[in-house]
Formats: C-alpha cells, sequence, structure tokens
C-alpha cells in the first residue's frame, strides 16, 4: 500500500514538473528551446554510441596485440585519432548546448516569474498574505526567484538527460548480457525448467530490489532538502535586515540581540543539516554496500554454469564487464537520489510559489468583483467602502465619502485607527478594502517613508518615470521648491538615497518629486512629519497653491495644529467598538475646527 502511495506521489510530482517545464518549450521562443533540447539529446545518443565503439575498439585493439598484428595494430590507432576527435567534439558541444539551454531556460522562467510577481502588486500582496487569515505563506519569494528557478533548470536538464542515458546505455548492453547468458536450466519436482536471458533477470531483480530499498531509505531527505533551503534563506534574509536597519539597529545597540537571532536561525540550518546528513550517511552505507555487492553478484549467479564447465573464463569476464554496464544504468535512480530529493523539493516550492500566484490571481478577480477602482472621475469617491485588516479585523465599514476637485481634507485619528490603511484603500493597493473607490486618474501618494532607488539622484527624482522626461532646469526648480536648494547640484551623484538622507530630507525629496511631476490630486500621509513647522507651513502653502491653481484637491493625514489650517474639512476617526463583529472606528465628516494661532483656512 506504501508502494502505491509513494508511486502516486512520484506520478504527482512528475505531473507538477511538466507543468512547470511546459511553458518554456511552448513559449515564443518554442523553436530555439526545442531545436536546442533535440541537439542535446542527439549529443547523448552520440555518446552513448561512441562508448559502444570504443568498446568494439578494444576488442579489435587487444586481439590484434594478441596475434602481434602491426598492420591491424596502426590500422586501430589511425581509428582511435578519429573516435577520438569526434569523441571530444560530442563532449564540447554536449556541454555547451546543455548549458546553453539551462541559461535560456532560466532566463525565460526569471522573466516570466519576474512579470507575475511585479504585476497586481503580487509581491505586496504576498506580503501581505503572510498575515493574513488562513493565508498561504510563501516564504522568500527572492529565493525562488533566483536560486530555485536556476535548480530546477539545472536539474530537469541534468537528470532528464542522464535518464536518457541511461536508458539508452540499458538497451544497448542489454541485447549483449542477453546472448552472453545462455539459457539457466533448474530441475524441480522432477520437471526442467528454463530461463532465457538469466543475467538479465537478474541484473533486472538485483536493480529493482536496490531501487526500492533506496528509495524507504533515502526518503526522509525531500522534507529535509526542502527545509534546508528554506533555513538557509531565513538566515540569509536577517542578515540582509540587520544591513539593511544598520543604523537603527546601533543606535539602539541590538547587536546582541541580533546576535542571538541570527544564533537561532543559524542553529536551525544547523539542525537540520546534521539531519540530512544523518540521512544522507545512511542513503551511502547502503548505496556502498550496494555498489561493492554488484562486484560480485555477477560471480556468484553465473558461478554454477562456470564450474560445470557451460561457459568459459573469457565469457565470465564478458558477463561481469556486461552486467556491471547494465546495473550502472539501472543504478541511475540509485545513484541519483539525492539528487531527485533536491529537484522534487525545488519542484515542490516552485509549485507552492505558482499556487500562490493563481490564489492571488483569484483573489484579484473576486476583489474586482466587489471593488471597482475607477480612476476616469474628476472626483474622490467611495461607496459602502469596507476597510479591514489582513486577520478579518474591520477598521472602518460603510464609508461613503466624496472629495470634490477644489477641496481641502483633514484625515485624524488615534494612530492605528486606520489611517493610512484608508489611503491604502483609496490607491487600491489594500487586497481587504471591498466596497467600490473612484479615483482620478493623477493622483499621487506622499507616504510618510518615501522609497527610493539607489542611483543618480535625478533617478530618485523622476522614480518611477524615467529620467529623459524632465529637463534639468525643471529637476532643480523642483529640489530648491522643496527647500533642499543643496542637492540641486548633485543631479548625477550616485548614491543610496533612502540610507544617506535625513528623515526630513527624505520628506523634502518626496514633496519634490510632487512639485515635479504636478499631479492635481494628491494624498499626502504625514508627509510633512519629520520637519520644523516653518518648512511645513511653507511646504504645505505652496502644495496648496499649486493644487488649487490646477483645480485637484489634497487630503492629509498630519497631526499638528498648523497643518490644519491648510484645510477646509476634517474627516475624523472616532473609536467605536473592540467587538469583532464591528468595525473598530468610525469616520465623522465635518468643518476643521478652529484653533487659536493656526493659519487661515485657504481655498
Ligand atoms: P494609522 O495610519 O491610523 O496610524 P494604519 O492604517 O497604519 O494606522 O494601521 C491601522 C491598523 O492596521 C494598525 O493596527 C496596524 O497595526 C494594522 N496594520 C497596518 N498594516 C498592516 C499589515 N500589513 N498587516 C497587519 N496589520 C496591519
Amino acid at each position: 500500500m506504501k508502494l502505491f502511495a509513494q508511486l502516486a506521489t512520484a506520478q504527482a510530482t512528475s505531473r507538477k514538473i511538466w507543468t512547470l517545464a511546459a511553458p518554456y518549450f511552448r513559449s515564443d521562443e518554442k523553436w530555439k528551446a526545442r531545436a536546442l533540447l533535440a541537439g542535446i539529446v542527439l549529443l547523448n545518443l552520440a555518446s552513448v554510441y561512441m562508448l559502444v565503439l570504443n568498446n568494439d575498439w578494444f576488442r579489435l585493439f587487444y586481439d590484434a596485440l594478441e596475434k602481434r598484428d602491426q598492420t591491424v595494430f596502426w590500422q586501430q590507432l589511425g581509428r582511435f585519432t578519429y573516435l577520438a576527435f569526434a569523441f571530444i567534439l560530442i563532449s564540447v558541444y554536449k556541454f555547451y548546448l546543455t548549458q546553453l539551454l539551462e541559461i535560456r531556460w532560466r532566463t525565460w522562467m526569471t522573466g516570466h516569474y519576474l512579470q507575475r510577481w511585479l504585476s497586481h502588486h503580487a509581491f505586496y500582496k504576498m506580503e501581505l498574505a503572510r498575515y493574513a487569515a488562513n493565508g498561504t505563506t510563501p516564504d522568500n519569494p527572492d529565493q525562488r526567484i533566483q536560486e530555485d528557478l536556476n535548480l530546477f533548470t539545472v536539474y530537469s536538464v541534468s537528470l532528464s538527460m542522464g535518464l536518457l542515458n541511461a536508458v539508452v546505455t540499458l538497451v544497448s548492453f542489454v541485447g549483449i548480457l542477453w546472448g552472453l547468458s545462455g539459457i539457466f536450466s533448474f530441475t524441480v519436482a522432477g520437471s526442467t525448467y528454463n530461463i532465457a536471458g538469466f543475467m538479465v533477470w537478474m541484473a533486472l531483480l538485483y536493480c529493482v530490489v536496490g531501487s526500492v530499498l533506496t528509495h524507504f531509505i533515502g526518503r526522509p531527505q525531500i522534507a529535509l532538502n526542502f527545509a534546508q533551503q528554506r533555513y538557509e534563506a531565513d538566515f540569509r534574509h536577517h542578515l540582509i535586515r540587520v544591513r539593511e536597519y544598520s543604523e537603527a539597529i546601533a543606535l539602539d545597540g541590538g547587536e546582541k540581540v541580533e546576535r542571538r537571532q541570527l544564533d537561532t536561525r543559524f542553529s536551525s540550518v544547523l539542525a537540520n543539516y546534521l539531519k540530512l546528513l544523518k540521512a544522507q550517511k545512511n542513503l551511502i552505507w547502503f548505496t556502498s554496500f550496494f555498489g561493492q555487492a554488484a562486484v560480485v553478484f555477477p560471480f556468484i549467479v553465473a558461478a554454477p554454469r562456470f564450474f560445470s564447465g557451460a561457459i568459459q573464463l573469457g565469457e565470465l569476464m564478458q558477463i561481469s564487464s556486461a552486467f556491471g554496464r547494465v546495473q550502472d544504468a539501472l543504478s541511475w535512480f540509485i545513484d541519483n537520489y539525492s539528487s531527485l530529493a533536491a529537484w522534487r523539493a525545488t519542484t515542490d516550492r516552485l509549485t507552492s510559489f505558482e499556487e500562490t500566484f493563481q490564489a492571488l490571481a483569484q483573489g484579484n478577480t473576486a476583489q474586482a468583483a466587489t471593488n471597482t477602482v475607477a480612476n476616469t472621475t474628476d472626483e474622490l469617491r467611495t461607496q459602502d467602502l469596507t476597510v479591514s485588516l489582513p486577520n478579518g479585523t474591520v477598521l472602518l465599514t460603510g464609508l461613503s465619502l466624496a472629495v470634490a476637485p477644489g477641496d481641502s481634507v483633514l484625515l485624524k485619528g488615534p494612530s492605528g485607527s486606520g489611517k493610512s490603511t484608508l489611503f491604502r484603500a483609496f490607491a487600491g493597493i489594500w487586497p481587504f478594502a471591498r466596497g467600490q473607490v473612484q479615483r482620478p486618474p493623477d493622483t499621487m501618494v506622499l507616504p510618510q517613508n518615501p522609497y527610493f532607488p539607489d542611483g543618480p539622484l535625478r533617478d530618485a527624482l523622476a522614480y518611477p518615470e524615467p529620467v529623459t522626461a524632465y529637463t534639468d532646469e525643471a529637476l532643480r526648480q523642483a529640489l530648491t521648491d522643496a527647500l533642499l536648494p543643496q542637492l540641486a547640484s548633485r543631479l548625477d551623484d550616485a548614491d543610496s538615497w533612502s540610507q544617506k538622507l535625513s528623515g526630513g530630507e527624505k520628506q523634502r525629496l518626496a514633496i519634490a518629486r510632487a512639485f515635479l511631476k504636478n499631479p492635481r490630486w494628491l494624498l499626502a500621509d504625514e508627509a510633512t512629519s519629520a520637519l520644523d513647522e516653518s518648512a511645513e507651513n511653507t511646504l504645505y502653502k505652496r502644495l496648496l497653491e499649486r493644487i488649487q491653481a490646477a483645480q485637484g484637491a489634497l487630503v492629509s493625514i498630519a497631526h499638528r495644529p498648523g497643518v490644519a489650517g491648510f484645510h477646509q474639512r476634517q474627516w475624523t476617526l472616532v473609536a467605536q467598538s473592540q467587538e469583532a463583529s464591528q468595525a473598530r472606528f468610525v469616520l465623522s465628516d465635518g468643518a476643521v475646527p478652529q484653533t487659536p494661532g493656526s493659519p487661515p483656512a485657504r481655498g
């Protein structure tokens, strides 16, 4: 029963491999891919053929030596030259074309996966999905794309070609062994039985028993291999985090905690590795035993015929060597068990990654049915919008809001009440929002902690547009307007801007981006929180002037009372309920309360 379950798993794995592998050979690169594959198959067949020829050459050459036949000796040496040349040519091109297929296939798959990962906010949703109720947790997508795709293509090509080689070798040498085996006769209860190709059956039996045992001994390796890569990736991921947050960790003096965390992660790497090592050791015990036994097995089996005088020593030796070839070919499964285990682990990881993409695509469709984000209107409007957390907790519900051109709205509420999340829903990236959102096309979101790509400052400023879209004059003017005149002369300086700039400088650089792009609609999420009040007021004034001149609107999240004066309306989030069945907060819409000393409302 267990064996049947194993066979079913093997079949399921083959199906997964096929599902992952087939698209490349059906893609728009299919002719190149198929031609390369056909070339490699031919070269593999040719290399086995060369082995057979070589075998034959040995016979002729040694015969010539034994007979002291100089003519044949020189003739065979001449033949060896072109055989060797053909062998070298085949080996070089077999290597080259195999590598070429692997890297082309990997390139195609990488492009394909990057496309899907970066489409429809999949990269963002996958991170969110980790925290979702019943969400799938695809760990380390970076590793899937960088390492697993590489391993998958390499294993797929090398293992399938290895199998082909084994099968062809088997077919070539099984005939030879069959011919040498003769007929084995034995008598049971008075009747005589004759078995043709006895040695072939023996080789087959030997290898089938060996393969089945290998599988049962080596099986734990599959899960351990799968886990090993995950632990390695977790360890590496944490190292990257320490690098990314180096400054904050140094300021907090968090080295000891980080060291402990890294040690914990590495101890998982080590513990799993030791288990893997033990599993591999067990397998090596068996395969070594199996390999050594294979040396004497044919002699033991053929001995009765030798001692009865049915075969001579030469034949016995030939049987042993042909048996060796057949046994080698049949042992392909045993020899490649660890690689097969790694191939299967890689396939499983890629399949779960693939399934996540599919689940996200289905989620997108389901979401699209309830959540229309139209961006053709000239109004920011929501209808019956519900905003929840990934774990299902409802933050806000039944929101029907409208912001018309010329409006300026301040969104206030306690920390954690869902202000930023509401902005995410406005922007159409929050997958846990239901209801309708209409958003004007040229809406820009200014986040509290903006992102800048590493590289020249001009690219960071123009991001995500190409820098060619803007003149140097416009770029410099935007920086000056955003109170960053000192950066105006550094447009070509390449740096890691997200790390180098101070919080306030980053916010000013993001505002410079808004000045550069002049969106009509602006959602500012604590976009000036790190600035001093005077800079905050200057920049808010400039932003508002531009938006009003363009007949757009501004919605801000801000805490300082000074900013309130730049808005006409205020949405206030008030805590309502702690019960899971109800929304945590309600939103009330009203005028901005006047506080003494705040700038007069404009607009
Ligand atoms: P605010 O902007 O009002 O301070 P947020 O909108 O940032 O609040 O967050 C609202 C709530 O949603 C918080 O309790 C926060 O912990 C939670 N939250 C925000 N993002 C996520 C996320 N990616 N996964 C889980 N919870 C989140």
